[in-house]
């Protein structure tokens, strides 16, 4: 077992890590950028390492910065958490090269799932269905319209080297081909420095459902439960929940069966997550993310399996601890992505300082956060403040808890989503478990929304404003500070 671990990421990721490494007796040492020096995740670590500017392209994504802090520091292993350098072939090579331990997956896995053209050829092999589509880029317009016509309209382009929904293009007709390819190109070239385009089908109505897997170093590969993550905007996800509402058992073994299969094709390691597309029954690999997700949480509450925890003990050599038979779940999750930002002006990040926070407890609540009181959420980074997870014994009573949890949250100072998630929670649909990607558009969330700000400012439904906190005034003194803080940090902004 190791002795002192580095954690090479920020905020609530690198804490949820140090503490399943102080359960295991580990040390940790963090790594913060200028911008970070009073974060709470520095002041948790029993040691901390500078590694430079607030911009993460000069600090958190600057791997010699981050293996020197290493070294110097003596940490045996290296967890990436999710997003930065977790999914980056060089970094986990980098790690080995260095005699430190990366805690995920094998280089060569990662590599085998870094591209998308590159994973659905793989996968085809394997016999994993895969969404209809062409497993090569295209670049040539010719070329792109005749794979368009022989998979059929509507079609989705999609950056090969993608992520985070950026750069995908829906593509109804053949007359908003060559824009939208054009398009998807300069996109793609500027987020990934790689301009390959391919095409897949545009499912229409689909779920996102995924499944959370475990592989230790003998090839033990099992599923550890479903996820159901259709509630999206921009094709991003915002509130997950497990299990699926449309799994059964037989639908699990099968999908979780071919998940396992998907994972054993490019010899994985350690917790992984593969994606599929469900439509009507029928399902298709989408990707495989080789890391932790945002939103494994809600696996950990219905399976009571320390995902952090089984990751660390598989990189330190350890033989999985669980059987597939033990992966029972129980009750059910819902995990809420609460962001520092405006779902009334298009959901433009509203970093600044939190004047007050205090957040939910009580039954089945889980709040992984790295805010505190007097906090300023900076600029640079992702606008995440929290997850807030509830779990009950069915759906109906995670959603109750949920809204609790919701009236109970108060953040002061900054603009959240918080009132976004209170109107998905009652929409009607959602309540019956009837969701698909385009959920938020179908039913008019954002309408919702501005009913739920209203009646949580003026008729006091929510604790914040029965404690007289008035967060509309704060947030407009915030915003104005916020704006020129940016202004002043122009051109810094990665
Ligand atoms: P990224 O890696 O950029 O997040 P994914 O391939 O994982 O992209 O897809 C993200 C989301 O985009 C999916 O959850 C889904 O909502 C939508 N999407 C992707 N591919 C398709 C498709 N072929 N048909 C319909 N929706 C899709």
């Amino acid at each position: 077992m190791f002795n002192k671990i580095l954690i090479a990421n920020r905020g609530e990721i690198a804490i949820r890590i140090m503490r399943a490494c102080r359960e295991l007796g580990i040390s940790t040492v963090a790594v913060y950028s200028e911008a970070d020096k009073n974060a709470l995740f520095a002041k948790y670590a029993d040691e901390a390492v500078f590694i430079g500017p607030s911009p993460s392209s000069q600090s958190y994504l600057r791997i010699e910065n981050i293996i020197k802090a290493a070294e110097e520091t003596g940490a045996e292993a290296i967890h990436p958490g999710y997003g930065f350098l977790s999914e980056n072939t060089h970094f986990a090579s980098a790690c080995r090269e260095s005699g430190i331990v990366f805690i995920g997956p094998p280089p060569n896995a990662i590599d085998a799932m870094g591209s998308k053209i590159t994973a659905r050829q793989t996968m085809k092999a394997a016999g994993v269905p895969i969404v209809p589509g062409i497993e090569e880029g295209v670049s040539d317009p010719g070329d792109a319209e005749k794979m368009a016509e022989s998979i059929g309209y509507p079609i989705i382009l999609k950056p090969a080297a993608g992520g985070g929904g950026i750069g995908m293009k829906i593509v109804m007709s053949q007359e908003e081909l060559l824009p939208a390819l054009t398009s998807s190109q300069s996109v793609a070239r500027s987020a990934f420095g790689d301009d390959t385009i391919y095409i897949e089908k545009y499912l229409t109505e689909p779920r996102h459902i995924e499944f959370q897997i475990l592989a230790d170093n003998r090839g033990k590969t099992i599923y550890v439960s479903d996820r159901e993550c259709s509630i999206q905007r921009r094709h991003q996800k915002l509130i997950e929940e497990s299990p699926s509402p449309v799994m059964t058992p037989d639908l699990r073994e099968r999908m979780g069966s071919i998940a396992v299969k998907a994972a054993r094709a490019i010899g994985y390691v350690s917790a992984g997550t593969v994606e599929f597309m469900y439509s009507r029954g029928d399902f298709y690999f989408l990707e495989m993310n080789t890391r932790l997700q945002v939103e494994h949480p809600i696996t950990e509450m219905v399976t009571g399996v320390d995902l952090a925890k089984e990751q660390i003990l598989i990189a330190s050599g350890e033989d999985l601890g669980y059987s597939q038979e033990e992966m029972e779940i129980r009750g059910w999750a819902i995990e809420c992505r609460i962001n520092a930002e405006d779902p009334l002006n298009d959901f433009a990040p509203s970093p600044g300082k939190i004047k007050r926070y205090r957040s939910p407890g009580g039954p089945g609540i889980r709040v992984d956060s790295g805010v505190y009181t007097g906090y300023v959420i900076p600029p640079y980074y992702d606008s995440l403040i929290s997850k807030l997870v509830a779990h009950g014994k069915d759906r109906r009573e995670a959603i109750a808890r949920m809204e609790r949890a919701l009236y109970e949250y108060i953040i002061v100072g900054v603009k959240t989503n918080v009132i976004f998630h209170k109107a998905v929670l009652r929409n009607a649909r959602f309540r019956r478990g009837d969701i698909n990607t385009q959920f938020i558009k179908e039913e008019n969330i954002i309408e919702a929304v501005k009913d739920v700000a209203v009646e949580d400012d003026e008729k006091g439904k929510s604790l914040a404003s029965a404690l007289g906190a008035d967060s509309r005034k704060i947030a407009a003194i915030s915003a104005a500070v916020g704006s020129y803080l940016s202004q002043q940090k122009a051109g810094e902004k990665t």
